[in-house]
């Protein structure tokens, strides 16, 4: 069986694992990139394509990465919301522009601008060995069983992360995700006329997309059409009785792509670093559950972490010149940077996840009808991790939401928690108050989803 050797293994080309190699490519460090496709079809996934552009301009200014031009199906100002009824739209510009990405062309875009790193396709990850990981590569229709020495593996190999799922068993995070976290989705790409350009729709629906929504993205000549539900719901039943809905042409237009995917909708996992025997470990990504929990969006946040991973790592080895071993001490700071920034970001949303999602139609409809839920506080929670209502504000919300108390108690206790938790991830402990940490955020959710009943 042959061996080799690395300082790094990058499992996933995704965009969070190219990132993270195309952040190690100035730190001298050997680096390898392991994907299971085929180079040529790196990058292709069932996905809504849509991107907020901030985070190329932040690629571009950290790691002077190129941004996606031809790459890029349509630019959009924003997200229309539409509650069940319709009645009520939330418009919601981004800063910058908006990109509908070709998935495949964009990770093709991501590998060409790694230099140094050594990217290893039709590579499975299979296993840990004592001191790295077992894989298997296809070449020439021959498999062959390889070992790969290294100190750190980064797992970004997606939402079924493989590694977390391998790494030994510890106190940090669990390695299964709860089936109610997760959002199984159903996609088309239709040759489809959508008169509106200019902005992604999102359908607010328990009929069509029990716990989720049905999304509708623009993408010039197609249309980028799906919708995510809640398990056990079978989401392609769901898009079927959709399409009924939508009525004979739009059933009729060609079908260009159609699959199903899945995409966690939870905090990330509680730490983001962990040790195999003496391998460090590091997750990024949907393996990390590091996705916008109400909208799904994963691809920024995935390569802002593969970028902070490739940080963190660059640190570690700059600070402690000939490494012989990696602790959990050194990995830590890529879990503090991440979670006291992105990680509360994705806790509080999670949490109003969990809110919307124990709402019915007419109380969505209610909610967003007299103003109870406003466009501005979907927009204060991702920008700034909460919803601050000053004492008048709360007054007139209450006497808005007088109607329907059950739904006004539940938003107003949502906020509290959410205050809560914001702080206790702005106070991400080190390794020794961890479990105390751990033990406050599940007493936050405990709390949380009795009051959602
Ligand atoms: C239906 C759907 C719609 C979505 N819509 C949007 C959207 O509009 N906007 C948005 O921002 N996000 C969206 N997302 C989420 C987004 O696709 C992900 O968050 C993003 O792709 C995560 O990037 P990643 O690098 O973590 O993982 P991935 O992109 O999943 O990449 C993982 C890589 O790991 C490789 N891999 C897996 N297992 C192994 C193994 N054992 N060995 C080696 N390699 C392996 C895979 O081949 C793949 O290349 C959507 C997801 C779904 C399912």
């Amino acid at each position: 069986m042959k061996t080799k050797k690395y300082d790094v293994v990058i499992v996933g080309a995704g965009p969070g694992g190219a990132i993270a190699a195309k952040t190690l490519d100035n730190s001298g460090l050997s680096v390898c990139l392991i994907d299971a496709k085929p180079r040529e079809n790196i990058g292709e996934k069932v996905c809504g394509d849509a991107i907020e552009k901030e985070i190329f301009d932040f690629l571009h200014e950290k790691l002077n990465l190129d941004y996606p031009n031809k790459e890029v199906k349509n630019k959009v100002k924003g997200i229309k919301i539409f509650s069940p009824d319709k009645k009520t739209i939330f418009k919601i510009e981004t800063k910058n522009k908006g990109y509908l990405l070709d998935r495949l062309k964009f990770g093709q875009h991501l590998l060409r601008q790694i230099k140094k790193a050594t990217l290893m396709d039709n590579t499975l990850f299979v296993d840990f060995f004592d001191e790295g990981v077992v894989v298997e590569r296809k070449i020439n229709n021959k498999t062959e069983i390889e070992k790969i020495k290294c100190k750190i593996v980064v797992d970004a190999s997606g939402f079924n992360a493989i590694v977390r799922t391998k790494t030994a068993d510890n106190i940090f995070f669990e390695k299964n995700i709860d089936k109610k976290d997760i959002s199984m989705c159903y996609r088309e790409i239709r040759e489809q006329d959508f008169e509106d350009q200019d902005y992604c729709h999102i359908y607010m629906t328990n009929e069509f997309s029990h716990g989720g929504y049905v999304w509708e993205f623009p993408e010039g000549k197609h249309l980028n059409v799906g919708l995510g539900v809640l398990y056990p719901s079978i989401p392609k039943m769901l898009y079927d009785k959709y399409l009924d809905f939508k009525g004979e042409e739009f059933k009729n237009s060609k079908i260009i792509k159609s699959g199903g995917g899945v995409v966690p909708t939870r905090r990330p996992i509680d730490s983001l670093v962990a040790m195999h025997n003496k391998i460090g470990v590091m997750f990024v990504g949907d393996a990390a559950c590091q996705v916008n929990p109400i909208h799904g969006g994963g691809i920024a946040r995935a390569m802002r972490a593969g970028y902070l991973a490739g940080t963190a790592i660059k640190k570690i080895y700059k600070q402690n010149k000939n490494l012989s071993k990696i602790s959990l001490t050194n990995l830590w700071e890529y879990n503090s940077k991440y979670m006291k920034n992105q990680g509360k970001n994705i806790a509080v949303l999670d949490l109003f996840r969990i809110f919307l999602q124990s709402l019915s139609d007419d109380q969505i409809n209610f909610g967003m009808g007299i103003g109870l839920i406003k466009e501005k506080d979907l927009i204060n929670l991702s920008n700034t991790g909460e919803i601050k209502l000053n004492i008048v504000e709360k007054i007139s919300r209450l006497a808005k939401g007088i109607s329907d108390l059950n739904t006004t108690k539940k938003f107003i206790y949502t906020l509290e928690k959410i205050k809560k938790i914001k702080k206790l991830y702005e106070e991400y402990p080190n390794q020794e108050g961890f479990l105390d940490w751990k033990k406050s955020i599940e007493k936050i959710y405990i709390d949380l989803k009795k009051n959602m009943l």
